[in-house]
């Protein structure tokens, strides 16, 4: 996976967060202030616009400038989160021209080892952890199980998925929705559903 990979995976979280806008700010408007769709939408356009006036040459180079420009152009939590998350990973591939699933897996697990240290949250504080730390693992598990990249990069979005469901019932205990103690249970957290949206863009991008 080169520098090209990354470029048009981020086209098409940006394509799928434009997409699922409504659908975010819906989940956002039940557990918290109604912005993670716009948060998204604006920060991963502008991302795609930074990769296009300055193309990258690596795949490191890339994620870095991502998670940069979300950080400068959302407000939100998940702006600085993600971000965080997409610097940690051109942190973790360096300057190769190109990366394996293996070395994807590793910053996949460094991006969310930065988002857990940023924001505090662990698996079950109902949050965008519970969705990216169990895609983590999954990835990191189905390239060691000598699985090939489409089929391994679908468990990752499979885990994204379960993760993002199982936190339905849970109480937000982190971010916005916590304010709302045991009225947060019952909804879909919105951070989790937009990593089921950018696992999901992974997916698809390698396997177009
Ligand atoms: P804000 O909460 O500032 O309005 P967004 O609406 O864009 O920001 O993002 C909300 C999402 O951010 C939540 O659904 C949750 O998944 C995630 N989030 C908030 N706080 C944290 C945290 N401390 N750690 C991890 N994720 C968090
Ligand atoms: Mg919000």
């Amino acid at each position: 996976m080169d520098a090209a990979f990354f470029t048009a995976w981020i086209d098409e979280i940006a394509r799928a967060v434009t997409a699922g806008r409504e659908r975010l700010t819906r989940l956002d408007a039940a557990i918290g202030d109604a912005d993670h769709g716009a948060n998204l939408d604006r920060g991963f356009t502008a991302v795609r616009e930074a990769l296009a006036a300055k193309p990258p040459a690596t795949p490191g180079a890339v994620l870095t400038l991502a998670g940069t420009t979300l950080i400068r152009k959302v407000g939100g939590a998940s702006g600085p989160l993600y971000g965080t998350a997409l610097r940690q990973m051109g942190a973790a591939l360096g300057s190769a021209p190109e990366v394996t699933a293996g070395e994807l897996a590793a910053a996949l697990e460094a991006g969310v080892a930065g988002v857990r240290k940023l924001g505090g949250a662990e698996e079950g504080d109902k949050t965008m952890v519970d969705a990216l730390a169990p895609a983590a693992r999954a990835l990191t598990a189905a390239v060691a199980g000598g699985l090939k990249d489409g089929e391994a990069l679908a468990a990752a979005r499979a885990a994204a998925e379960e993760g993002a469901r199982t936190a339905v019932p849970l109480q937000a205990r982190k971010g916005r929705a916590s304010y709302l103690g045991e009225r947060s249970a019952g909804h879909e957290d919105p951070g989790a559903a937009s990593t089921v949206l950018i696992l999901t863009a992974l997916h698809t991008t390698a396997t177009r």
